[in-house]
């Protein structure tokens, strides 16, 4: 059956990846295996590592004063590998800017190791804003916020302005618009939101930010090691890796970032306009802070979504409901989810509005 896989990650790939992935799987380039059994030393798997690499260089603008490594553990272990590789000392200051549960999370690893100041918080409204007033402290060693709020559906339109080193999240809005690279001492992005499966993690890193990290910082969390070893210190996600190889050369061939952001653009306002002129549906998100990559939406009434969402499913609209702690729906709409997928899902949005008054 074909669907519209609407999941906040993992979540679709696009087709063509996908066919050239099959058609790779029991022989990749004359190898006589497929790249899930080959040795992560061996010549056809490094020549993937370094082309990955150097199309994330090529896509995001990234110049070689920065390291593009690949690692394991999620965005998620970043959120400790971040405090334990920037910190001056155990002990020293970083400040976070709390937009969502993984921007709350992350602050809260960051406490183990860290004197952390959370200098602007949107919890009041159930983080359904971005903050636009706060100051960072000037002897903090960086300064993290997370740039699209996967489950609450906002993003920083403009980067904050700071005077120390700045991180963040790009987990859900990598390769969708363009960023400023330089902007940044490091950017990081789980690679199943818009890149391919989960497994591998991008860290994007200032070079002359590395080789400093805590003494009891994890070997394997150690960006100078990775760095050292061009990302093969240990058995990296090969096939992830292979599958993010796709998809670069696939967003290059669509005309880059600058392309497939306009096309997000593009998709996300058709959604945002047919709900902001519905009268059944509603975005709770301030309105200069949505995101593209994610949108929220509400009837209004719990029983009514869960009909929804339930229907929708058999429509082939699936995975559709919104995450626990936001309630009502949320359509992702990463990159690989073609315009056709919008305008199906509104048509199902008319039906059900109709079906329900
Ligand atoms: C999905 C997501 C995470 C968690 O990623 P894992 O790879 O599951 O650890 C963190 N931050 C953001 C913004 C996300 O969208």
């Amino acid at each position: 059956m074909k669907v519209y896989n609407f999941s906040a990650g993992p979540s679709m790939l696009y087709d063509e990846v996908k066919a050239e992935a099959q058609k790779d799987f029991f022989d990749y380039a004359g190898s006589g295996m497929s790249v899930t059994e080959m040795s992560h030393r061996s010549k056809p798997y490094e020549a993937i590592n370094a082309e990955a690499n150097a199309l994330f260089r090529e896509l995001m603008h990234i110049d070689d004063t920065y390291e593009v490594l690949f690692v394991q553990g999620g965005a998620s272990q970043q959120f400790e590998a971040i405090p334990l590789n920037l910190l001056k000392a155990q002990g020293s200051k970083a400040d976070y800017l709390v937009t969502g549960n993984f921007a709350s999370k992350a602050a809260s690893e960051a406490k183990k190791y860290a004197d952390v100041y959370v200098a602007a918080s949107s919890k009041d409204k159930n983080y359904t804003y971005i903050p636009k007033t706060y100051t960072f402290r000037d002897d903090a060693d960086y300064a993290h916020f997370t740039y699209n709020n996967t489950i609450f559906g906002t993003r920083f339109n403009a980067v904050p302005q700071a005077n120390i080193p700045l991180v963040t999240d790009i987990s859900s809005n990598i390769l969708s618009e363009e960023i400023d690279v330089n902007k940044f001492t490091l950017l990081y992005a789980g690679a199943q939101k818009n890149i391919g499966p989960s497994g591998l993690t991008v860290v994007i890193v200032k070079k002359d930010a590395i080789g400093k990290h805590l003494p009891i910082c994890p070997t394997m969390l150690s960006y100078q090691i990775q760095a050292d070893n061009q990302s093969l210190y240990n058995t990296p996600p090969c096939f992830a890796v292979y599958m993010a190889m796709l998809t670069l050369r696939h967003v290059k061939k669509l005309g880059g970032v600058k392309a497939v952001e306009a096309h997000n653009i593009a998709k996300a306002g058709l959604l945002y306009d047919f709900i902001d002129n519905s009268a059944l549906y509603t975005n709770k998100v301030a309105k200069e802070d949505r995101s593209r990559m994610n949108v929220p939406f509400v009837t209004g009434n719990e029983e009514l979504d869960d009909k929804f969402v339930k229907e929708a499913a058999k429509a082939g609209l699936v995975s559709i409901k919104g995450h626990r702690l936001a309630g009502g729906m949320r359509a992702s709409i990463y990159n690989a989810m073609p315009v056709e997928g919008i305008k199906t899902l509104i048509e199902f949005m008319k039906k059900f509005e109709i079906e329900n008054k």
